[in-house]
């Protein structure tokens, strides 16, 4: 038995007539097709909690489809940041990429608003995160939609035949969301972020991040659990802690470099330093400069100043010291 499924659309930032053809390719057909609820959004990761796309987001219950222009990881974790939980759902697009996060469950607490976000249930819903950059053309999309939505949507109805009393959000989406056969549209655009994005499946709680970055991003929740407390404080265009994470866990979307942007990550995480074989800064040494070139543009002294400051009051007191011991010396 498989029944509906929601597919999101999330919209691209970008204007360019490639993307923008792909999207209304996408959408005419999938209006089309009764078995699809199609949600169209702005860009998932300039949402905010106040802007009516949350609202459309959390009114999903059931397993969802979510089609950006985001590596899947980093749409995933950009949705249970805003508070929209489930399980990470595999796509056979991104077949090997995704084998270090199959089965990744979003439960762990959001920053998100306090009524809704901050204890979230542990949704068994799948989600799914097709990132449209996988294929050019809309028809190829079409064949792995259907799949998905026969596995997710088979899948839910067992969990409710094997459960005497299935989860709250364990619907069969058949009849759980009436459709009008219009997509649901909350397409008006909003101004760009940038904000870190933690990778749970991947954080060790290690604190490198919340200690590494003067801007008051994150925090830690009642639990001891780094948070991404306040996103919109973080400086544009700054990649820095995510350089610092030991674990690679933390994600900027839309930076351009893909180990940064939430592309695939080698087996076992482990960073590749190539500045130890040639000589180049460290990733420490870069988000060092990242983060004083930040300072410095808020107005504020970069760490390398202190750090120089300090040690030439250092170096000062010790040559003090040395004089000192001189003078004892000749016990004047
Ligand atoms: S540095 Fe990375 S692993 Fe450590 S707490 Fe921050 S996100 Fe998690
Ligand atoms: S990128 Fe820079 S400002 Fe943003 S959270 Fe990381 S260290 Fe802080």
């Amino acid at each position: 038995m498989s029944g509906r499924i929601s597919v999101v659309l999330s919209q691209g930032q970008s204007r360019h007539p490639d993307k923008r053809k792909l999207e209304e390719e996408l959408v005419a057909e999938l209006i089309g097709r009764p078995q699809f609820d199609l949600c169209v959004i702005p860009n998932l990761y300039d949402i905010g909690w106040d802007d009516s796309a949350f609202l459309a987001l959390e009114g999903i219950t059931g397993p969802m489809i979510v089609l950006s222009w985001h590596y899947p990881r980093a749409a995933f974790w950009t949705l249970a940041q805003l508070g929209i939980h489930g399980r990470f759902g595999k796509s056979l697009l991104h077949e090997a990429e995704e084998e270090t996060d199959g089965g990744e469950e979003s439960s762990q607490s959001s920053s998100g608003p306090p009524s809704s976000a901050s204890d979230p249930p542990a949704s068994k819903r799948l989600i799914y995160c097709i990132d449209l950059r996988a294929r050019e053309r809309a028809e190829e999309y079409f064949e792995e939609l259907e799949r998905i939505r026969r596995e997710a949507t088979t899948r839910l109805y067992t969990l409710q035949l094997v459960s005497a009393s299935p989860p709250a959000d364990a619907e069969d989406t058949s009849t759980a969301q009436p459709t009008t056969g219009e997509p649901l549209a909350t397409t008006a655009p909003l101004r760009r972020r940038w904000y870190p994005v933690i990778d749970y499946g991947r954080c060790t709680n290690c604190m490198e991040c919340i200690d590494f970055c003067l801007f008051g991003v994150y925090g830690v929740d009642a639990m001891e659990q780094i948070l991404v407390e306040q996103p919109d404080n973080c400086r544009k265009g700054c990649p820095a802690c995510s350089r610092v994470c030991p674990e690679n866990a933390i994600i900027f979307p839309q930076h351009k470099s893909p180990a940064i942007a939430g592309g695939a990550v080698a087996d076992g995480g482990l960073k590749i330093d190539l500045s130890q074989l040639f000589g180049a800064p460290s990733a420490q040494e870069i988000a060092a400069r990242e983060r004083d070139e930040q300072l410095m543009l808020a107005g504020r002294t970069p760490v390398g100043q202190v750090q120089r400051q300090r040690d030439a009051a250092a170096a000062e007191r010790n040559e003090l010291d040395d004089m000192l011991d001189e003078l004892d010396a000749m016990e004047l």
